[in-house]
């Protein structure tokens, strides 16, 4: 099959699309043919090794495929040849104290696609039958593609960790990412007041069209005062933020009494200061949220079927042009997701 491995670390050349062996079902597995597979950040820190996860070389990265199952493995049922389907992005052992708590996205035995074992970025991936997600026929496996990454992450940050109420006010950071668009959506389904910020102009009209009531472009303001002259001195109930640096310290300052700041990534730095008197004298939380639960990325799939979350693809490019795709994430030229076909 034709498949884009890394056989080294490095930047968007060392993508070489090239034939790699068909993968065999084990017991209990499926092979889905991949007809879309969604990018994410973590890609690329996977593949200049910035993400200090180590690939067993060569690699298929990938986290998000979808397609028609193949082929099944022995012991496998409830799943024919020809199922639309998308793997959940990743499993979990299912009995660790973590995953008897409903928090499979901190067991420390979870595997992933394209992280810890054969990713999308190919014409095939093994998967086992118990992670599939069986996909509505008007699901597009684009969008199916392009969901639960993006979704999954910001329905956890919003709903799971800060308890997001109709009503109240979030700031948004980088809306026009994979994360941050989704974000907006759930959001303003959820029926809360959004301020977006974003680096241009066409960024934030697709925020404003998606449901946020306010613009910031960062480029052209800082967003500090404009968020407090637009929540007339109070500050923000939640901020959606995933930037990291300087960005994360405004963002606490940017809080209302009793507001609550969630975070799920940190480029453009991981170590920052923040003022503590001010943290607690509003009685502000700051909390970490790392992925999606099992039962989140069932209900994101659900929400896209209905149609009330719509999946933005900022472009599908065949497999063959991965290295483009990576080059267009790392340059920040989108808004929404990039998907590949292979
Ligand atoms: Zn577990």
């Amino acid at each position: 099959m034709k498949a884009l491995r890394i056989h080294g670390y490095g930047g968007p050349e060392v993508l070489r699309y090239e034939d790699a062996p068909d993968p065999e079902p084990g017991h209990g597995e499926v092979i889905v043919r991949v007809r879309a597979c969604g990018m994410n950040h973590l890609d690329l820190d996977l593949r200049d090794g910035s993400s200090r996860i180590p690939l067993e070389l060569p690699f298929i990265p990938g986290l998000e495929p979808a397609g028609e199952v193949e082929a099944l493995g022995p012991g496998v049922s409830g799943v024919k040849v020809g199922d639309r389907v998308a793997p959940t992005f990743y499993y979990v052992c299912g009995h660790c104290p973590q995953c008897k708590a409903g928090r499979e996205n901190l067991c420390a035995n979870n595997q992933m696609f394209g992280v810890t074992r054969p990713g999308g970025y190919a014409e095939r991936v093994v998967a086992p039958a118990s992670t599939l997600l069986k996909l509505a026929d008007h699901v597009s496996f684009d969008q199916a593609a392009a969901t639960q990454v993006a979704f999954g992450t910001a329905f956890h940050m919003l709903i799971g960790r800060a308890k997001a109420q109709a009503g109240e006010t979030v700031l948004v950071q980088a809306a026009g990412s994979g994360i941050g668009s989704a974000a907006v959506q759930i959001a303003s389904q959820l029926g809360l007041r959004i301020i977006a910020t974003a680096g241009s102009q066409a960024k934030l009209e697709q925020a404003l069209a998606m449901g946020a009531q306010h613009a910031i472009n960062y480029r052209d303001e800082a967003f500090l005062p404009r968020v407090m002259e637009i929540t007339a001195g109070k500050g923000v109930d939640i901020v959606f933020e995933h930037v990291g640096g300087e960005v994360f310290t405004n963002s606490v300052a940017a809080l209302a009494i009793g507001g609550r700041l969630v975070t799920c990534g940190a480029h453009a730095g991981e170590v920052t200061s923040i003022d503590i008197i001010e943290l607690f004298r509003k009685e502000a939380s700051v909390l970490g949220s790392y992925t999606t639960s099992m039962l989140e990325l069932r209900q994101v799939m659900l929400l896209v079927e209905l149609g009330k979350l719509k999946p933005v693809i900022h472009r599908a490019l065949p497999l063959a042009e991965g290295a483009q795709a990576h080059k267009i994430l790392a340059n920040r030229e989108h808004f929404g997701k990039v998907v590949l076909n292979p």
